[in-house]
């Protein structure tokens, strides 16, 4: 198995209720193994401001799908969730990230690893510090390192974590 981060965000629709929901959807994928999540956290929308409070969680999972298998089962569950894709940072249902991928540094056109902005953004970053601060990312440092650098400007707790699925 490989240890994968993958991130939620939702502010469109209950977004709170969204999260929970995306949390059960992807622990209950056939290769996802053990998997951990973060509190929930409310965070001040980035780039397009004039839009609702995002809702924001980050799960730590052991996997048995390829980084390209994993990325494809959560734009599925993306789909499902309803999302509509208008514009770069727009309102969004659900949006599902892969943060990092065992470490491994990869470039597609569809997917890059460790996830290019993930160490600018305290709504990644907080969270991954909660479930995994000694995790390193790229070549950023550790999480608890870049959560401190970021700070808390934006970021609030939500609700604190309490799912996880055992191996
Ligand atoms: P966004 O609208 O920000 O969710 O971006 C989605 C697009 O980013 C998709 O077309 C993905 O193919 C691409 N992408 C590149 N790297 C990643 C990653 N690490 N995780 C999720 N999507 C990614």
């Amino acid at each position: 198995m490989k240890t994968t981060i993958i991130a939620f965000g939702s502010n469109l629709h209950n977004p709170a209720e969204q999260i929970r929901r995306a949390i059960v959807a992807v622990s209950a994928l056939p290769k996802i193994g053990s998997l951990k999540t973060s509190s929930l956290y409310r965070t001040t929308p980035v780039g397009y401001a004039d839009q609702p409070d995002f809702i924001n969680a980050v799960a730590i999972a052991q996997t048995d799908y390829t980084a390209t298998e994993l990325l494809t089962e959560l734009q599925a569950i993306e789909q499902q969730f309803g999302r509509e894709r208008s514009f770069r940072n727009a309102p969004r249902t659900l949006d599902l990230d892969i943060i990092d991928y065992n470490h491994e540094i990869y470039q597609t056109d569809t997917l890059i690893l460790p996830h290019p902005r993930a160490h600018e953004r305290s709504f990644v970053m907080q969270p991954l510090a909660e479930i995994a601060p000694d995790y390193t990312l790229g070549k950023h440092g550790t999480a608890a390192q870049i959560a401190a650098e970021l700070g808390h400007d934006g970021i609030q707790l939500f609700q604190a974590a309490s799912h996880t699925k055992a191996a």
